[in-house]
């Protein structure tokens, strides 16, 4: 089991922005309201992430490292849409790669603790914390000197990790979340911030994405909203005068993840065509919503790719969606 562990690891942590993506999105499906993470080295020797989710029973914390096992299906269906995480993987495999601690309580209970270090797991230990969970992962490969070689510098895994959460905070505008980093010790330095957010659905959003693409960005975009067969985008997508000379600001998120695709890409540059050069690039937030069952967003669990089962349908309806919106605004 160990090994098939330190497998799946290779599958599923890539990178520190990888481990910090799943722990954020295991944060998100716990019903957190704010998500704090604090890294170091670039998160090669610390990632911590605080939630105030529901927590996890002092009793279940085992079941949290064992492959496989995950409290977000109901048996009958392999995937359920409320949920980022169902494959019950990604715990067990970052603790078989580095040194995890589990800390969590639940409401009405004492808070209890759980260390795995290159996947022997301890016993379940009383522990002091208010509420929800915080997941600590320290020394990431260490037990696996040929992974660790490949990681980059320590900037430049900060940047995927800011990059990451960036992504995740677009995804759930309302949730507040943070990101330090504590390298020099103590409280460290905050490198990225969002408050969390009331109101309705689109304004949040709205908020959400002037706080981290920029208000410029808002103030010179178009709301996109369509629906066809079951696949619904809504979005900003922004005026062809407000472009960038790299592909900087394109974001696409489908079931609430952040996702990167050469299809949407595709549609979008397919959108723009009569309005930008080639050297130019539209920014845009695109949200893509449809049944779970007309898209992989699994393809592979660490990369963002996605696939569609009917890519045609999704390509129609981004490009007429976006000309639509764009001849709105008087293009
Ligand atoms: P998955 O997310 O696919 O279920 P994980 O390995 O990421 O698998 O997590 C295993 C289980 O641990 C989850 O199903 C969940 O029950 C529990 N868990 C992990 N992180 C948290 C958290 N921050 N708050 C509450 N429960 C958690
Ligand atoms: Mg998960």
């Amino acid at each position: 089991d160990a090994s098939a562990n330190r497998i799946a690891a290779g599958e599923v942590v890539e990178r520190p922005s990888s481990v910090v993506k799943e722990l954020v999105e295991n944060a998100m499906d716990a019903g957190a309201t704010r998500i704090d993470i604090a890294i170091a080295d670039g998160g090669k020797t610390l990632i911590r992430v605080t939630d105030d989710g529901q927590g996890i029973p002092a009793e279940e914390l085992p079941l949290a490292l064992s492959r496989h096992a995950t409290s977000k299906t109901d048996g009958a269906d392999l995937f359920n849409i409320r949920y980022l995480g169902f494959r019950g993987e990604a715990l067990p495999s970052i603790g078989s790669v580095a040194r995890l601690t589990i800390t969590s309580r639940v409401q009405g209970a004492e808070a209890h603790s759980l260390h795995v270090s290159g996947g022997q797991i301890g016993a379940v230990k009383p522990a002091a914390l208010t509420r929800g969970t915080v997941v600590e992962v320290r020394d990431l490969f260490h037990a696996t000197p040929a992974r660790l070689k490949f990681l980059r510098s320590d900037r430049a895994e900060v940047q995927a990790i800011n990059d990451m959460v960036k992504r995740l905070a677009m995804a759930a505008p309302e949730i507040g979340m943070t990101l330090r980093d504590v390298s020099g010790g103590g409280e460290g330095r905050v490198t990225f911030s969002v408050e969390r957010q009331g109101g309705d659905l689109i304004s949040v959003r709205d908020a959400r994405l002037a706080a981290i693409i920029g208000r410029d960005f808002v103030q010179n975009a178009v709301t996109v909203e369509a629906e066809r067969d079951g696949v619904r985008v809504s979005g900003l997508a922004g005026l062809p005068t407000y472009s960038r000379g790299a592909a900087v600001a394109q974001f696409f998120f489908i079931n609430g993840r952040p996702v990167r695709d050469k299809l949407l890409i595709g549609a979008l540059r397919g959108a723009y065509a009569d309005f930008l050069s080639r050297d130019r690039h539209p920014a845009v937030a695109l949200f893509i919503d449809c049944p779970p069952e007309r898209v992989d967003v699994n393809v592979h669990p660490a990369k963002a790719e996605v696939r569609f089962r009917e890519p045609g349908v999704v390509r129609g309806l981004i490009i007429s969606a976006l000309k639509h919106a764009l001849a709105e605004a008087g293009h």
